[in-house]
C-alpha cells in the first residue's frame, strides 16, 4: 500500500498530474471536488515518467515533496506515490487496474480538468478507463464539454449530473463539475520563477518555502 493515509469506505478520488509544480488552481479544484462529491479522500497523484508530454522541469521526487507540502494541512487529501516509484511509462490505465484489484468494490473516481478529459481518446486504452473507474471532470477557463466525436458519444452514454451514482455504482460515469476558475498553470509558474519572480499568492505558503529551497525551477547561473 503505497498511499500515505488510507481511508476504507466511500469513493476514492484521484486527482493525477505533473504537478510541476502544484498551484492554487489544482489545489481549489481538488477541494471543491472533495465536497461537492462528499468524498472522504482524495489522493493526489503525481506522474513518474508522463507518456504524452516532455520531460519536466523537477525531477519526480521534488514534484512529489511539493505535493506532500501543499496537501499536509487539509483533511482528506493525501498522496499516493506509485506513478513516482514505478519504472517506465506510467499510463493512468495501469495505475486504475493496480487500484481496483487494491477496491475490488469501492467507487473510484479519476479527476481530470477539462483540457485533459479533450485529450482522452490519445490516451492508452482509454476505453477501459470507464471500467475502471468513474471520470470527474472540472471545468477550465475556456473549455467546453463535448458534444460530438468520441467524447461526445461517451458522454450521452455515461454523463451523469447525479452524486450519487458516483456513490452507487463502482465505475462507468462522466460527472462534469463547475469549480471556481483560477488561471494559474504550472508552466507559467515555471516561467515566473525562473525569471526570478515570487510566486506568492499562486502557491500555497509551505509550497513557496519549498520552492525556494530546492529551486528547482530557478534558471541555471
Ligand atoms: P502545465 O502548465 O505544465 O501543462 P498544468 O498547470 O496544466 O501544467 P497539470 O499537472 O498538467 O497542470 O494538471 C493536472 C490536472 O490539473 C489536469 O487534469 C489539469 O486539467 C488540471 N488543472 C491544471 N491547472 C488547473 C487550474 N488552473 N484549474 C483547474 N484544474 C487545473
Amino acid at each position: 500500500m503505497n498511499a500515505d493515509s488510507p481511508v476504507t469506505q466511500g469513493p476514492l478520488g484521484l486527482f493525477g498530474g505533473t504537478f510541476d509544480p502544484i498551484h492554487l488552481g489544482h489545489l481549489r479544484t481538488a477541494y471543491e471536488l472533495l465536497r461537492a462529491l462528499k468524498l472522504q479522500e482524495l489522493r493526489f497523484l503525481p506522474t513518474g515518467n508522463p507518456p504524452h508530454r516532455d520531460a519536466t522541469s523537477a525531477d519526480a521526487e521534488q514534484r512529489l515533496a511539493l505535493v506532500r507540502a501543499a496537501v499536509a494541512d487539509q483533511p482528506g487529501f493525501t498522496v499516493d506515490d506509485r506513478e513516482v516509484r514505478r519504472d517506465g511509462l506510467s499510463y493512468s490505465v495501469d495505475t486504475l487496474t493496480e487500484l481496483r484489484a487494491e477496491f475490488p468494490g469501492r467507487s473510484l473516481c479519476l479527476m481530470v480538468g477539462m483540457d485533459a478529459f479533450l485529450g482522452l481518446p490519445h490516451w492508452h486504452r482509454w476505453r477501459d478507463i470507464f471500467d475502471l473507474a468513474h471520470v470527474v471532470v472540472a471545468h477550465r477557463p475556456g473549455w467546453k464539454a463535448p458534444t460530438q466525436g468520441p467524447l461526445g458519444e461517451v458522454m450521452v452514454d455515461r454523463g451523469t449530473g447525479a452524486v450519487r451514482d458516483l456513490h452507487e455504482a463502482p465505475a462507468g460515469r462522466i460527472f462534469v463539475h463547475a469549480v471556481t476558475q483560477l488561471e494559474i498553470s504550472s508552466t507559467e509558474l515555471r516561467q515566473l520563477i525562473a525569471a526570478g519572480g515570487d510566486p506568492r499568492y499562486l502557491v500555497p505558503d509551505s509550497v513557496r518555502v519549498l520552492l525556494a529551497q530546492l529551486k528547482c525551477y530557478a534558471r541555471r547561473q
